[in-house]
């Protein structure tokens, strides 16, 4: 059972649940029936000063907090997350829309990071260092930097907002939260839990609206000192020129266009079990979605058969029963965005082996379901093979060996996921030094991020920064160097250099 649907929800400012300044509201509504989750408050700039100049005001307080004790709250967290794991999936079911499967790793997701961070309270690792000088200490250490603004999307809805508020937090930060808007109860919940662990009032607030205006308020406020944010490139470009002007500290993850390599010595099988795993998993709206596939020819059209036959069997429903492969696709939008790009693809030349429509027959018609959508002989340059669909749909490109198969791998503005099949371990190295990406899987398709290692991109993905891992640690904190010098005189560096 969904643990919040159909109720009216509110901001949490302060420790306090409260509506939106202008008191107007918004609906949540689910992709697979239609039907209204919640309603929330649509939020405008006067709610997010409000929420930062509490974030602010708490981060006095909470930066002092031992880190120890800040992780204590936050294992916490994870217990809850564990305890309310099934009720946050069959919600995750309704508004977002992916299958069972995939939700409870969602929340999984959330679990596996609030353990891992909430253990930083006992490490967050600095360095000594010899002096140059006698009698002088030299150290550096991490330091919280003051309220961040985390601005979410919809496809991770538990996930994405917990890689960005639990290392903000573990850290010392406080946190205003905006969550995308097709997916409000979920980030809701996430918080409601957060207040349940004992996170003090003022630590964590959520603001509830749209990206133009709660999102865009966040980002030029000059009291936010970070702003995290997960959305597409035309996204993070926008919200880089508004941090321009306040210096604020940016840390984007963005777009991708990965692609699964296919040498002719690969286990064609389980080549497939990847591409489909890997370009249809969550309707492939994933950032590392395989939207290419390319394939050296030997192995061609074997893999374009046995892919055919697997996705003609693919069942579209709603997520949460237990027989549905495919999910809907987020909103009308997102559905007309996903067939426009079949339509680009056809007129391009491409060869469309299978799929292409809105799957409408019978209860489908309720939601936004898009058949799984094969197309083939694409050339590298097409639009199809260059730009983010984010939907079921990828191009199959055939290429005549390790050295195209990389050129066209790389031939793309971005660098989130890529993947190599092949049983060569020459190759597999060759491809691990050189596919410009922030992450290459061997043997395995695009996905599967696990939660300890830095997850990001290169190139038009993201500004050089990393979600999860240690690396996450250098987004929420600033290095301080700490000299001490116990000689009781002078001592100058570089200058005083007779020891
Ligand atoms: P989006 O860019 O439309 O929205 C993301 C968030 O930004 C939303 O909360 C939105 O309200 C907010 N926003 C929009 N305009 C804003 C503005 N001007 N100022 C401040 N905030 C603003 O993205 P989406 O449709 O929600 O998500 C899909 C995109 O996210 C895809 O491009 C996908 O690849 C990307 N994504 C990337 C990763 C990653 O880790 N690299 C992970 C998941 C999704």
């Amino acid at each position: 059972m969904a643990t919040t649907t159909n109720q009216t929800f509110k901001n949490f400012i302060g420790g306090e649940w409260v509506d939106a300044a202008s008191g107007d509201t918004f609906e949540s509504t689910s992709p697979a029936t239609g039907e209204t989750i919640g309603v929330f408050p649509r939020s405008g700039a006067e709610d997010v000063d409000r929420a930062v100049a509490v974030a602010k005001e708490a981060f006095a307080e909470w930066r002092l907090v031992p880190a120890p004790k800040r992780g204590e709250i936050l294992f916490r967290l994870a217990r809850l997350l564990e305890q309310e794991k099934a009720g946050l999936t069959d919600l995750m079911t309704r508004e977002m829309g992916k299958v069972k499967a995939e939700a409870g790793g969602d929340v999984q997701e959330a679990i596996d990071i609030t353990y891992y961070m909430a253990g930083e309270g006992r490490r967050l690792f600095g360095h000594t260092t010899p002096s140059e000088l006698r009698d002088k200490w030299n150290m550096s250490v991490r330091q919280p930097i003051g309220v961040v603004g985390a601005i979410t999307p919809w496809n991770f809805p538990v996930a994405i907002p917990s890689w960005k508020l639990i290392p903000a937090l573990v850290c010392g930060n406080t946190v205003v939260l905006k969550p995308a808007t097709d997916t409000p109860a979920l980030a809701e919940r996430f918080v409601e839990l957060l207040a349940e662990s004992g996170i003090p009032n003022g630590v964590v607030n959520i603001v509830h609206g749209g990206g133009g205006t709660v999102g865009d308020r966040m980002v030029r406020h000059p009291d936010v000192r970070v702003i995290t944010l997960t959305g597409s490139r035309e996204t993070g470009v926008e919200v880089l020129k508004a941090a321009a002007e306040t210096l604020t500290h940016v840390h984007l993850e963005l777009g991708g266009k990965n692609a699964i390599v296919v040498l002719d010595d690969a286990k064609v099988e389980l080549a497939v079990d990847g591409i489909l795993w890997s370009a249809f998993g969550t309707s492939g709206q994933r950032c590392t979605a395989a939207s290419r596939v390319i394939v050296q020819r030997g192995v061609y059209d074997e893999l374009q058969s046995q892919l055919v036959a697997r996705v003609e069997k693919l069942r579209l429903g709603p997520g949460w029963e237990d027989d549905t492969d495919i999910g809907p696709v987020i909103n009308r939008t997102a559905l007309e965005k996903i067939h426009s790009y079949t339509e680009i693809g056809k007129d391009e030349g491409a060869k469309l082996l299978t799929g292409g429509e809105v799957a409408g027959e019978g209860d489908l018609g309720k939601g936004f379901f898009y058949r799984p959508t094969v197309f083939a002989d694409v050339d590298p340059q097409m639009r199809i093979a260059q730009e983010e669909i984010f939907g079921p749909t990828t191009a199959l490109i055939p290429v005549a060996d390790l050295d195209e198969a990389i050129r066209v791998s790389n031939g793309i503005k971005y660098g989130l996921s890529s993947s190599i099949f092949t049983q060569d371990v020459n190759a597999a190295f060759r491809a691990m030094r050189d596919l410009e990406a922030g992450i290459t899987y061997v043997n395995a398709g695009t996905i599967g991020a696990e939660v300890h290692l830095p997850f990001g991109g290169t190139k038009d993905t993201g500004n050089g920064h990393r979600e999860a891992g240690q690396a996450a640690l250098d987004v929420f904190t600033e290095w301080k160097s700490i000299y001490v010098d116990y000689s009781g005189r002078l001592q100058r560096a570089q200058i005083d250099t007779e020891q």
